[in-house]
């Protein structure tokens, strides 16, 4: 009796579902759709409706939990990356990633390099009874990022060790020097005139290079590419392409909104070097919190 019932109702059901294709509104399988106020993909759970075909902008996720409408998503200006010292550095896109891979051989001169190296020189500026021992050698950095980048609800503080590549394929450190110590003027002294030293994981960079004749490839004061950091925004030098100035709207973390020599004009978040000394006549590349979202250098 309840099979019968229920072969009855299904029945029933189906002669509803094709009485109703018949009518002026079609059949149709409503979805539930959530608003993408900040187009990130992600829709806002507390802002729904139901229709058969998406409206305009609404997306099925809903799972954004900053829908502020407040969009900084635009992609970093692929320039940027032919900036990179391509005999250390191979850059890959992915879809809506890029994968930065280096082997972190710098492409200028320094004290830190092998004798033997037709880029060593003697110390033009470090002080050889401050110089870290070792030599540089090949190692293997990688980090994949998001091609539009965007700035976290909260800002994220960096650690020991790389927080960035930069463009000679060397990665970029903040202001720590061990787990428990940071940057003093004494270790500084032994830096070479790049603002790098070794290190237990090899070469990298903590402050601005010195302007000395040697130095032919890296930023001093001015609004040359640096590197890009691990939440996937781009550090500059001490000033901005947009002015040809020091830039005075930068937040807490040295960035701002602007365009730059690599954005034909397009206006994207970018970090700066503060144009601040840090210990003594040293300037730090980037010693703040980031704004972005940080990915593990590997
Ligand atoms: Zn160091
Ligand atoms: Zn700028």
């Amino acid at each position: 009796m309840k099979y019968i019932i229920f072969s009855l109702l299904v029945t029933i059901a189906a002669m509803f579902s094709i009485t109703s294709c018949s009518d002026d509104d079609p059949a149709c399988t409503e979805l539930t759709w959530y608003e993408d106020a900040d187009g990130d993909g992600l829709g806002n759970p507390d802002v729904s409706q139901s229709a058969c075909e998406q409206p305009s902008g609404y997306v099925t996720d809903s799972s954004d939990t900053d829908d502020s409408g407040i969009s900084s998503a635009v992609s970093t200006p692929v320039s940027a990356f032919d900036e990179f010292n391509s005999d250390a550095v191979t850059i890959s896109f992915d879809g809506s990633e890029v994968t930065i891979e280096s082997n972190g051989l710098p492409n200028h001169t320094s004290p830190f390099w092998d004798s033997n190296n037709s880029l060593y020189i003697d110390p033009v500026v470090a002080d050889p009874n401050q110089m870290s021992p070792g030599a540089i050698g090949e190692r293997n950095f990688s980090v994949t990022l998001p091609t539009a980048p965007e700035k976290a609800a909260t800002t994220t503080a960096t650690g020991l060790g790389s927080i960035g590549i930069s463009v000679t394929g060397a990665p970029i450190f903040n202001g720590q020097e061990g787990p428990t110590a940071d940057l003093s003027e004494n270790i500084a002294s032994g830096f070479d005139y790049a603002g790098g030293h070794m290190g237990p994981t090899g070469y990298h960079y903590h402050t601005e290079s010195v302007d000395v004749p040697e130095n032919t490839t890296l930023s001093f004061d001015d609004e040359k590419l640096v590197g890009i950091l691990s939440d996937g925004f781009l550090l500059y030098g001490r000033k901005c392409n947009a002015t040809d100035d020091y830039p005075t709207d930068l937040d807490e973390s040295g960035g701002h909104t602007s365009s730059t020599q690599h954005s034909d004009g397009t206006e994207f978040y970018h970090y700066h070097i503060i144009n601040e000394y840090y210990i003594g006549s040293y300037i730090l590349l980037f010693g703040a919190d980031l704004q972005g979202t940080p990915n593990r250098i590997m």
